[in-house]
């Protein structure tokens, strides 16, 4: 790239408390701010001044592209992506993108707080024991390697993280996500349900693996089922660790 700086910024849930300084000081020093609109809306004064790109839901490509090409201009450029920029982020597209124009990857990936973790401080602490993240979209995984995963996942009696639960086109996975969990776990297994974690509007809400469909989950949620030791109190999930307390 011709001396522009591009960086891929993981901006945390969607407020400034937990967003690193890293990110906003990457983002302060940039001329060019790419991101989803809702990520950018977020930003809020940050942006001031700067030139903003934002487009829509399925554009992540085309803002890859631009925040390439602008950074080979010579501009500094931030390219934006909620919670964490390698973690269903922009920094895996952005290199491949690279790769592909034959450019060195010459790119700065700031991490930031995943909705893992974001979910996870809100219901207590449900990610004390090893754990598996897996994403319930099938626009771009077929659904069988994500149906084998939860089948994994149950087997290795991980808690379970469930990023995108949930579109509105796409109402179906989560109930055989559930379905299949219910093979290796009891019906009382504890289910957190944390919608907009960070944001406002921010919602929990603690059920089990029989009842979680009952529940409002939608896309901006990030779902995480107990494992077979994770148990509720007074509003938490806790999965212990196995301290001798
Ligand atoms: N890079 C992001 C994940 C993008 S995938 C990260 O590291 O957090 C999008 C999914 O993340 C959503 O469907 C939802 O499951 C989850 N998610 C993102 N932000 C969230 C938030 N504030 N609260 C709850 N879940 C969130």
């Amino acid at each position: 790239m011709n001396r522009g700086k591009l960086y891929v910024v993981g901006i945390g849930p969607g407020n400034r408390g937990d967003m690193t300084f890293r990110a906003a000081e990457a983002i302060r020093e940039s001329d060019v701010i790419i991101g989803y609109t809702l990520y950018v809306q977020l930003l809020e004064n940050l942006t001031q001044g700067k030139k903003v790109y934002s487009s829509g839901m399925r554009g992540e490509i085309e803002r890859c592209r631009l925040a390439v090409e602008e950074g080979a201009k010579g501009k500094t450029v931030s390219l934006i992506s909620s919670g964490d920029a390698g973690i269903y982020g922009m920094a895996g597209i952005v290199l491949q993108v690279m790769e592909k124009k034959g450019l060195p990857p010459e790119v700065d990936i700031i991490p930031g707080v995943t909705a893992a973790s974001s979910a996870a401080s809100v219901l207590g602490a449900p990610l004390m024991h090893d754990f598996a993240v897996i994403s319930l979209s099938d626009l771009l995984t077929p659904r069988e390697l994500i149906e084998k995963r939860l089948r994994s996942a149950g087997e290795g009696d991980f808690v379970v993280v469930l990023y995108n639960p949930r579109s509105h086109h796409r109402k179906t996975q989560i109930q055989k996500a559930r379905d299949i969990l219910l093979c290796y776990r009891s019906a009382e297994t504890p289910v957190g349900i944390v919608r907009d974690a960070g944001r406002r509007g921010e919602k929990k809400t603690i059920s089990t693996l029989e009842k979680m469909l009952e529940c409002d989950i939608h896309m901006t949620t990030t779902v995480i089922v107990g494992n077979s030791q994770s148990y509720t109190r007074d509003g938490y999930i806790v999965t212990p660790r196995g301290y001798r307390l």
